[in-house]
């Protein structure tokens, strides 16, 4: 345990690593009984416990008060086993994500999820948060990976399923309740994960695009000529592309700074020969077809991995401002266009808002902003919140994509649930908890 000024080493988030940890003391348990010990105490004296991952959650997740214990799931970092015959990983919940992603790999397995954080985010903390990423629309979110759990209740009740079938219609399936709950129902100590064949073949290319709408017409395009293959198909506006690829970052672009729209297209597959001339032959018919302006195809693995750094090193964008504010919103993908650029227009006439940079999951719906601003203070933020959260409920959207609501997205829950909803919600959270100590006042 760490307390008594020693915890003030510590930090609530990998990006504010220079604020020192407010808290009663932090514990690191490195078994799944000794969390339930632990849980039991704070408990039975009312204490409250933040959990702590990998703490790269967009959503103040992982801030704490000095009144409140910080429980680390970090010791708990074992990769149990691989289930070469069933397909599946084990491990416990402070391994990080990236780790279990080459173990499946060494494996000749494959772990489809990929987003930015991989090497930080543990896999308790992706499970809690539901993480999406850039495979979704082909694997789908965390939770369609995610086949056994096991979990420790506030009052340390040990729930262990880490059951490793895909079908299993026995009564209520109780890990769901758990999968993007952000803590709040309980710690999860142990994943039991699905896993794939590892594909033989990946492509890459970046394509510049002229109109939203020909954004549209090239995934279908794609989806289509890839017949299955299609893994990522991953969105920047201009605005956004420059802002990652301009003199003063570290990241060449590809494609010159002309474009509308920059599309990154990724297939994976197993037939190495068919595979390569799909691809190709997809990206050839979209230029025919007046679909794309300019692509390049990524022709080594480096090449991949250079293109794939322009996406996921989303950290370059925040790296010019005095502050900035994240958003994940869900839109249906026809009305898009227009509320990204009503919302753009609009931040960007307010004099305290430098630049908007909007790029996302464009074939989940999902669209990132960064907001560049010249101040932080919590009156613009709201100014900002209300802007790009106005139109959610009209679209049937959602506030929250994939980060989650955390702390700093509570105020717009509404905007995303009923308030039915939200009344059921809380009553789930009553009867797992019904001292309010586990990540308390998180989500609402
Ligand atoms: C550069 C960057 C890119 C990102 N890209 C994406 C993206 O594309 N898609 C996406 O979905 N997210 C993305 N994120 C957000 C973030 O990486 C995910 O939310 C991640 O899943 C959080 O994992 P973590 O271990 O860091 O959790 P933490 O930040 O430590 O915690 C997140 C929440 O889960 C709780 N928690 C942590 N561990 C446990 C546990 N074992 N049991 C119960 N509750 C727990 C915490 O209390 C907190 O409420 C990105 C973040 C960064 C910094």
């Amino acid at each position: 345990m760490l307390h008594g000024g020693n915890e003030k080493n510590r930090f609530s988030h990998i990006w504010a690593t220079d604020i020192p940890l407010a808290t009663k003391g932090v514990v690191f348990p490195q078994t799944t009984e000794q969390v339930s010990e632990v849980l039991k105490l704070f408990n039975a004296h009312q204490e409250e416990v933040v959990i702590h991952g990998g703490l790269t959650n967009l959503v103040g997740g992982t801030q704490t008060t000095s009144n409140q214990w910080v429980l680390s799931l970090e010791k708990m970092n074992k990769i149990e086993e691989v289930d070469k015959k069933a397909k599946t990983i084990t491990a416990q919940a402070g391994v990080i994500l990236e780790q279990l992603i080459q173990t499946a790999s060494q494996n000749d397995l494959f772990l489809p999820l990929n987003f930015g954080a991989k090497g930080s985010a543990q896999i308790g903390g992706v499970v809690s948060t539901n993480a999406g990423g850039m495979r979704v629309f082909k694997y789908g979110m965390t939770r369609s990976l995610v086949l056994g759990l096991e979990v420790v209740l506030p009052t340390g009740t040990i729930i262990s399923s880490l059951k490793k079938i895909i079908k299993d219609n026995s009564g209520y399936d109780l890990k769901q309740f758990f999968i993007g709950a952000e803590g709040t129902l309980g710690i999860i100590t142990k994943v039991c994960l699905r896993l794939y064949e590892r594909p033989t073949s990946r492509y890459a290319a970046l394509a510049g695009v002229h109109t939203f709408q020909q954004v549209i017409s090239l995934l279908r395009l794609m989806n289509k000529s890839l017949s299955g293959n299609l893994s990522s198909f991953e969105l920047m506006w201009k605005s956004t592309y420059c802002a990652a690829t301009n003199a003063n970052t570290e990241l060449n672009p590809p494609l010159p700074h002309d474009y509308p729209f920059y599309v990154f297209i990724e297939s994976l597959g197993n037939d190495l020969s068919k595979d390569f001339s799909q691809f190709e032959s997809g990206l050839t018919e979209a230029a025919e077809k007046g679909l794309l302006l300019d692509a390049v195809m990524a022709n080594s693995k480096r090449e991949v991995k250079m293109l794939w750094s322009i996406r996921e090193d989303t950290q370059i964008l925040r790296k010019p401002f005095v502050a900035t504010q994240h958003f994940d919103i869900s839109l249906p993908i026809g009305v898009m266009d227009a509320e990204v650029s009503s919302i753009t227009g609009t931040l960007e006439a307010l004099p305290f808002v430098e630049r908007v940079l909007p790029f996302g999951h464009i074939a989940d719906g999902n669209i990132h902003l960064v907001v560049g601003k010249k101040d932080d203070s919590p009156e613009y933020s709201e100014k900002i919140n209300a802007i790009v959260y106005r139109n959610l409920k009209k679209h049937l959207g959602s506030v929250s994509a994939e980060h989650g609501i955390g702390l700093q997205k509570k105020d717009y829950l509404h905007t995303s649930k009923t308030s039915q909803e939200i009344a059921l919600m809380k009553t789930l959270k009553t009867t797992f908890d019904p001292k309010n100590i586990l990540n308390p006042n998180r989500i609402f």
